[in-house]
């Protein structure tokens, strides 16, 4: 049998599915793809030309024009990949706190995930791939060969953000994060258009108290016998 040639996983913030993702992309020889980084970049954009974030029309409008690009890191600074939006790096201004305040309010936005959703669709199309998002195996790709649904408590996410930011050297506390993450779940799971959820015949992995090794031996064990796919 095939290895399969688009492998979704999906998961709330922390949830560990950037790690399992890029290590399994670099593992099969897939590309990685993270979605959230369009999302991000769209909010990062509206934050930056001072679009509100309530004024849905126009940041619909953005994300329908915005030129997202992500290409191997071009800088050996601890990133897994180059964001561009419009040209511009925005690799890291993608990751500060007031787009996390501000990007699931904006991903909630129907245009906005009719023309994210519609890259991505393009992206997977390319084949070997592990997509990584909130809706990749219900929405974007739901005829996917493998799905995964990531899970871990929001104490044991929050926990792990903290330690990455406090290792980049910000200032942040960890109740800062908590109250954040619980916010970015709650709208992420409730809202209308493609909300987090597991697809119907996704495998669980639930990483509370798992190592990263631990995790890929599961997913390994997953795979099985797969050969790689030819597409
Ligand atoms: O994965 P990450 O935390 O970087 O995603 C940022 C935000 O982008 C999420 O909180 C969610 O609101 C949105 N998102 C989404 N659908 C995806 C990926 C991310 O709605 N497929």
């Amino acid at each position: 049998m095939n290895r399969p040639s688009v492998i979704a996983i999906d998961g709330a913030a922390a949830s560990g599915k950037s790690t399992i993702g890029s290590k399994l992309a670099r593992q099969l020889g897939y590309t990685y793809f993270d979605t959230g980084v369009m999302y991000r970049a769209v909010t990062w954009a509206a934050l930056q030309g001072g679009v509100s974030i309530e004024d849905e029309a126009e940041v619909t409008e953005l994300a329908e024009s915005l030129v997202i690009g992500v290409t191997p890191p071009t800088q050996g600074d601890g990133r897994q990949y180059t964001v561009y939006a419009d040209g511009q790096d925005v690799t890291w201004a993608i990751r500060q706190p007031e787009v996390d305040a501000a990007v699931s309010p904006v991903a909630a936005y129907r245009g906005v995930r009719r023309a994210l959703t519609q890259q991505q669709r393009q992206i997977a199309a390319n084949g070997r791939m592990v997509m990584v998002g909130r809706d990749i195996g219900t929405v974007v790709v739901p005829d996917a060969d493998l799905k995964l649904y990531i899970q871990a408590s929001v104490e044991e996410r929050a926990r792990r953000r903290y330690q990455e930011r406090q290792a980049r050297g910000e200032s942040v506390t960890y109740e800062e994060i908590l109250t954040s993450m619980r916010q970015r779940d709650q709208i992420d799971s409730h809202r209308d258009y493609a909300p987090l959820r597991r697809a119907d015949d996704a495998i669980i992995i639930d990483t509370d108290g798992l190592d990263i090794n631990e995790v890929m031996d599961r997913i390994e064990r997953l795979l099985g016998d797969f050969e790689p796919a030819s597409s």
